[in-house]
């Protein structure tokens, strides 16, 4: 079938980790992008490989192939808004916020992939340092879980009010807005996420969904609300909007491996 007429769709751009299990990383990203109607494109950091029970073997790609990727999309295509996600080491975030900074990439959704839901750490110090003072003060929003908002934030996140303080915290690094998600606190809070854009502070709360497939729900998240601002959403509804989809992504997560299955995109 022809058309006489090309389709014009809003374009995102993901900057992650491959996960060869298709549970998080690009995989899901670019799944989230199709579901909202939004053309996927992708600079992929590092290779994993992995599957439902773990991670067996990670292979960082050299920064100069990280920036390539993201040179060819943003000459070419032209992207209207960006997420990363394991951004692995140093150099490639030194990388990627140069190209952030030089390409003057908007609407960019940082995930700062750096400590899993079950508390380990996923990159090391130095990287940590460049993703607060490179990377994060570019963010139109970051989206720390539990672990990652109590090393930005210094400060043990344990209730409501230390959510909030580290949301505070962190939005003083230079973002404009700030989600600490509740996923990896206990009881109610894990229904419960953390607002600060430097003048709301609000709870954002959502219906539990009872689960042990979760694989993936933080890359979903981030990059629902990368294509929620493709397409123009402002940006307060386009992280409820990214909510509503995680919620159900959780209700149709996938039963497959023998451990962790990944939260699902076919509704
Ligand atoms: N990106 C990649 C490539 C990963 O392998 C993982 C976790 O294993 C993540 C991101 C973070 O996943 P989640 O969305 O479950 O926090």
């Amino acid at each position: 079938m022809t058309r006489e007429t090309a389709l014009i769709v809003p374009v995102a751009l993901t900057i992650a980790g491959s996960d060869s299990g298709g549970g998080a990383g690009i995989q899901a990203d670019l799944r989230t992008f199709a579901f909202h109607c939004v053309h996927g494109t992708s600079a992929i950091t590092c290779v994993t490989a992995q599957n439902t029970l773990g991670v067996n073997r990670v292979d960082a790609l050299p920064a100069a192939a990280v920036v390539a990727q993201i040179q060819a999309v943003i000459a070419d295509i032209g992207v209207q808004a960006t997420k990363t996600g394991m951004l692995l080491d140093r150099e490639i975030i030194q990388a990627v916020a140069q190209q952030v900074r030089e390409l003057k990439i908007a609407n960019l959704v940082v995930d700062p992939v750096m400590v899993s839901r079950t508390g380990a750490q996923l990159i090391d110090d130095a990287a940590v340092v460049s993703l607060r003072e490179q990377l994060i003060p570019q963010a139109t929003i970051v989206t720390p879980n539990r672990y990652e908002a109590q090393i930005l934030g210094g400060l043990a996140v344990e209730s409501l009010a230390d959510m909030q303080e580290a949301a505070r915290r962190i939005h003083q690094l230079g973002a404009q807005a700030v989600l600490v998600k509740g996923g990896g606190m206990l009881g109610e809070l894990r229904g419960v996420d953390v607002w600060f854009d430097g003048q709301q502070l609000l709870t954002l709360t959502t219906s539990m969904v009872e689960t042990t497939n979760t694989h993936g729900t933080g890359c979903t998240l981030a990059a629902a609300i990368a294509a929620n601002l493709a397409k123009g959403k402002d940006l307060l509804t386009a992280v409820q909007l990214a909510k509503d989809y995680v919620t159900t992504a959780l209700k149709y997560a996938l039963s497959i491996g023998k451990g962790q299955g990944p939260v699902g995109h076919f509704f």
